[in-house]
This record gives structure tokens, sequence and C-alpha cells, in this order.
């Protein structure tokens, strides 16, 4: 039997072989796929030749590839299409991988030449580039223990391989816990309120799972917020509700809390053999940030005004519910009900008239466009490029020199996939291929979690989900456009709190108007938007800003405390959370955001631990950022969108990141854009 995962892969820009591909073909590659780059770097550390940037540095680089690509493939399809069989061989290969990372970032023939280069780094000849890229590999060998004495770093690789158990684990159960639930609407008096777009959803998804004359809400969030802003049935909201905020909280085998407990302990123990007193202190020693301090001054500029703004809000819905002579109590499932029925009072909007101005296909078409005129590039669909799933839509992406890169577009959700929506990449952009084979052209997707249409209907966007849909494409034009050498500063690959800069600068582009006028149309008529419901969107844009800022704020500030603690005990973090929320106050009736026990932020791997403030960190930098086109009286304004490319799109991680803001904006940020784009520095209203 040929392995097709370890064949090479033919198909248009080396786009893995889908259809022959099983979940038993990984293992036998992941194992052959580290032994080969277990050699590559085994030769690099031997090597008798004195250590230069090519021969280790870009050597380095250039190794694993064919890991790489199994990898690449296999964390796609566990995200997006995933299956009993391959979350098996995820729980059984992510030790082996976690202990196959430690292996090569502590190979210390390898990182003793790495260490004299960087050493050397005043006295050789290297661009800014391959200064940049030497300085990365080496704090990832630093930061991967590469410079601990023997013992600690087989308990520091151990902890690496318990981790990478517990937060593939801690991911599999909150996804347990979302495809089991299911709330079945069985006629009219559950429906309830519920507009004709959340009842075809509904429809869709009970047939999806067999029931042929029903309707389901599922956990979705495409389910889940339509569901809590419409329903009449307070009594059903509840339940919803809940069942949403306790996923992962389920005793049994989808329990999440003591899966989190031991994550935190190792985490702590992992920061305390680097010498640091908590896990915050080692997560932000690589950040723009730098310290607890810079984000908790961040965070709380926005805590107050935030809850002020939340408690008048509440204070209105309150008004609106005693006045439809129902209670005067907003209970956290109301919240969205009450908020729908006064922007519709006080902004005369209603969200079921504004949809059908944004059907999928031409919010989509809209990020083209607005690709197109600030970077020149085009989008081809190739139709006839199948991958893992019929409702992936595959593109060409061309500049002005031929194409850049695939792009694969896979907008709706499905029990297979994880909730929540992403960018990711099955090869990244570089000029750094095997035996120098050309520039190597980036393949990459974005996932939504959209619900269908029923057959023969389109997908409706609510503005929520256009706004998705946008800043998910600017994390995918940020792994498109990167144009460096080396695949280590390529794309995304950047600090994690510049990370969102790119994304949620792109979501500006919806708002303008002109925009929403040529690709907001209605999906009957072709009508585009009215200039009356723009002009009421835009007056709605700080509507309920508190609700969203409190909820968002009170988990990043909940993330940072839980990753402050410098206690090993053993932690209940159900009750922790509690605690936290009732120090920072957080109002009763806007609920929780992220529970810690479904928080996969935090735990379904470390990227975000410690790191959830960086959306507002990057929110900084993309108010400030988007004026730069407000000045220059054109949101498309040709000089201002080159900087952009050059600075932001496409430069990855090869300068460092305040450096590239600068280059590009001709000043560092303040926070005062952000505030105001979050309405938090006009004076309150009521
Ligand atoms: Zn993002």
């Amino acid at each position: 039997m040929t392995n097709p995962l370890l064949a090479p892969w033919t198909g248009p820009y080396g786009l893995p072989p889908f259809a022959e591909v099983r979940a038993e073909h990984f293992p036998v590659a992941f194992e052959a796929a580290m032994r080969e780059h277990v050699g590559e770097i085994d030769a690099l550390g031997a090597s008798a030749a004195a250590p230069t940037f090519a021969n280790t540095v870009a050597a380095f680089d250039r190794a694993g590839r064919l890991l790489d690509r199994v990898s690449a493939l296999f964390y796609n399809l566990t995200s997006s299409e995933t299956s009993p069989a391959l979350q098996g061989v995820q729980r059984e290969m992510a030790p082996l991988l976690a202990a196959h990372d430690s292996r090569v970032y502590t190979h210390a023939a390898l990182f003793a030449r790495i260490d004299a280069l960087h050493e050397a780094r005043d006295r050789i000849e290297l661009d800014p580039e391959q200064r940049r890229v030497l300085e990365r590999y080496h704090l990832d060998f630093v930061r991967a223990g590469a410079k601990l004495a023997a013992p600690a770093k087989a308990r520091y690789a151990a902890i690496m391989q318990r981790l990478a158990e517990l937060t593939t684990r801690f991911g599999q159960n909150v996804l347990a816990d979302e495809s089991d639930f299911r709330l079945v609407l069985k006629d009219e008096a559950d429906l309830a309120g519920l507009p004709e777009f959340v009842r075809d959803a509904a429809r869709q998804a009970a047939r999806e799972r067999g029931i042929a004359d029903g309707a389901v809400i599922t956990l979705s969030r495409s389910h889940i917020v339509p569901f809590l802003t419409f329903s009449e049935r307070r009594d059903l909201r509840e339940t919803a509700w809940r069942a949403w905020v306790s996923r992962g909280e389920h005793d049994g085998a989808s329990d999440n809390r003591g899966v989190a407990a031991e994550i935190l302990q190792l985490r702590l123990e992992q920061a305390r053999l680097h010498g640091y007193s908590s896990y915050a202190d080692f997560a932000l020693g690589d950040t723009m940030a730098r310290s607890q301090a810079a984000v908790t001054s961040l965070l709380e500029q926005v805590w107050r005004p935030a809850c002020a703004r939340a408690e008048e809000e509440r204070t209105a819905l309150a008004a609106l519910a005693l006045a439809r002579g129902e209670s005067g109590a907003i209970a956290p499932w109301d919240w969205r009900f009450y908020a729908e029925k006064v922007r519709q009072v006080r902004f005369d909007l209603d969200e079921a008239a504004v949809k059908p101005y944004f059907p999928l296909e031409r919010m989509v078409a809209a990020a083209f466009d607005c690709a197109a005129r600030l970077f020149g590039i085009s989008f081809v669909a190739r139709d006839d490029i199948a991958v893992y799933h019929p409702d992936v839509r595959v593109y060409e992406v061309h500049g002005a020199a031929g194409p850049i890169g695939l792009f694969l577009h896979d907008n709706f959700a499905r029990p297979t996939k994880r909730s929540g929506a992403w960018m990711s990449s099955y090869r990244l952009q570089s000029r750094n291929g095997a035996d120098d084979a050309g520039p190597v052209l980036p393949i990459i997707v974005n996932n939504n979690n959209f619900a269908k249409g029923a057959p023969g209907a389109p997908t409706l966007l609510s503005v929520d989900d256009a706004r998705t849909l946008f800043h998910e494409f600017g994390h995918g034009l940020h792994g498109l456009l990167s144009n460096v050498t080396y695949e280590r500063v390529s794309g995304t690959n950047v600090l994690r709190d510049f990370v969102e800069l790119p994304s949620q600068l792109f979501e500006h582009w919806l708002e303008e108007p002109e925009v929403l006028k040529r690709h907001a149309r209605h999906h009957e008529t072709g009508a585009p938007i009215p200039d009356a419901l723009i002009e009421r969107l835009h007056r709605a844009r700080h509507f309920n800003q508190g609700y969203e800022t409190v909820r968002y704020a009170a988990s990043a500030l909940v993330d940072m405390a839980v990753h402050a603690r410098t206690s090993a005990e053993p932690l209940d973090v159900v009750a922790f959370e509690r605690a936290e929320l009732e120090r920072l106050g957080l109002p009763e009736a806007v609920g929780v955001n992220h529970r810690l026990v479904h928080f996969q932020h935090l735990f379904s791997g470390s990227s975000y631990a410690a790191g959830y403030y960086v959306y507002l960190w990057a929110e900084v930098l993309d108010a400030d950022g988007f004026d730069a086109f407000v000045e220059a009286g054109d949101p498309f304004d040709p000089v201002v969108a080159r900087r952009l490319a050059r600075f932001i799109y496409s430069s990855g991680n090869s300068i460092e990141p305040g450096e590239a803001y600068r280059a590009f904006r001709g000043r560092a940020a303040g926070p005062e854009p952000m505030l105001r784009q979050r309405g938090l520095l006009d004076p309150v209203v009521a």
C-alpha cells in the first residue's frame, strides 16, 4: 500500500490529494516526516563547515517541509472536516509531535551553531530580514528550552507533551458538547418571534441532522445568536443560553474543568523553568505589549467607560421590557432580545430587513473588490479544483505579474467543523524552497461558520457575519500578500499582538458607504442598499457597544488574571472565574462571553493564552491606521495603500512590528481613535 501523504503531491499548487487521504495514513506519514526532519537537522548540527547564515539558518528554515505539509493538511482537516478516526489520530499524535518539536528546538549541536551566529550577528553580513530571521530562530530555541540544563530540559519536554495532550482534549471536548446539543423547535409556539431567515437556518440544520420535518437550533454562533436575538420564548432562550455557556462544564467524558486546571498548572511550571514567576510574564516576554502592566492599563482604559455605558444600555432595555408589560429584570438570555427591540425603535433598524442586502456571494465579491482596489490583486474561481468538501470554493489569486497564491473559502457551519472563524494555511509563502526550486506560493484558507441557506435559497449574512467575513479575509490577505524570503517570518508568523491588525483593519472597508452601495444589493431585486439604511446602520454603530466591550474586556481580564497566578496550587477554575468576575464587577445582565471551561483561545492551544487582549491591542493600531485613509480623503488612496501593502500586509515578521507600523503611519499609534471607534469617548447619552 502506498501512502498518498508521502508520495509527491502533483495537484495544482501542490495541493494534497484530498480524495485519496484516509485517517490511517497520517500516523505512518507523521513518523516518516519526523524521521526525515530529524535527519535533516542532525546533518545540519554535524556539519564540519563553520556556521554561516546560509548553511545553518536558511537551511533550518528549509528543513521539515514534508512534516509541515502533512501537519498543515492534518490540522486543517481536524478543524474543519473532522471525524472520530481523525480525532483518534489527533489524540495519539499530539504528544509525539510535541516531543518532536522539543527534540528539534533543543537540539544541542544545531543550537550551538545558531547561538554562535547570534553572538556574531553584529559582525557578519546580514540583510535586515536575515538578521530578523536569525534573532527569531534564536529566540524560538531559547523559549523552547534550548538553554536549560539537562534534567530541566527533560522535564520541559515532558510538560510540552502533556500540554499537547490536554489542549487537544480540551478542543475535542468543546466540539463534542457543541455537536451533541440540539434545541428542537416542535411547533409554531416554539418558533414565536423568529424571522424567516432564522426558521430557514433551523430547518436546514434539522435536515442535516436527519430530522425531516422540524427545526433545530444548534450552538453554532450563527444559530444561537439570532435565536437569542429574536425568540419571544424566554424559557427557550434561557435553555439555549445555559447550554451555550455550560459547554465544557458537564460531568463525564467532555468535562473541561480538570483539563483547564492541569493546563494552568503545567504552564506555570513551564514559566518557572524559564525563571518567570507567572505564565503571563513568560508569554508577554515576546509581544509588543511586553508586560502585564501595559496590558492591564489598556484594558482598564475601556473597562470603566464600557461598564458605565452598559448600565445605560441595561436601563433602556428594562424600560422597553416594562413598556411591553414584561418584567424589567434583564437576564443574560434577555439582553440580545431587548437590545434588538431597542435598536428597532431607536434607529428604525430591523435585522431581518437588513440581511436581504447582505447575500454571502455579494459580500465575498465586496471583499475581493476591496482587495483589488487596494492591492491590485484579483481572484479567479477555480471550480475545477476539488478539495476536502464540496462547499469549499477555490480561487487563484493574481497579482500584476501572475499568480501569487491559492485561496480556499470554506464558509458554512457543519457538525464536523469547530465553531468560530479562522484563517490558516496549507503552505506559506517564501523564496526559500527546497533546492532553490523558485518561489513558494501560499495556499491560504478562510473558515467561517455561517448558517447555510436552504437548498436553492441564498445565504444571507447579518452585518456581524459580513464583518467576520472581512476580518478573516484580512488575515487571508496577510498570508497571500506575504513577500519575504524566509518562511519563519512569512505572512501571519508575526507577534501575536500584531496579528489582528491586518484582519481588524480590513473590517473598516465594509463600513464605507461606497463599498456598501456597490456590493450590498438585495438578493431578490439586485437593488443597492438605500442611502437611508446605510445612514441608519452608521448611526447605530455605537449601539450596544457597552455590552460588547464589557464582554470582551471581561474575558481578556480573566485570561490575564488566571495566567498571572504565581501559586502552583490546583485551581478550581469555575470558582476562580466567578470570584474574578465579581471582583471586576461584571454586570450580571451582561453575562460572560467565553467561560474558562470552553475558552478555546486559551486552552485549545497556547497561542492566545495570556493573549486574549491582543484584539484590543491591535484595535489601537487598526483604528489609528484607518485614519490614514480618512486623512487622505479616500478609502482607497493609492499612496496610503502602497505603504499599507509594503509595511503591513506583505512584510510578515521581517520588520519589528512597532517599526513596521511607524513606517506605514509616519508615527506611533495612540488609543484615542480606538476609544472613539467604540463610542467610548463620546459623552454618555441616555
Ligand atoms: Zn482574527
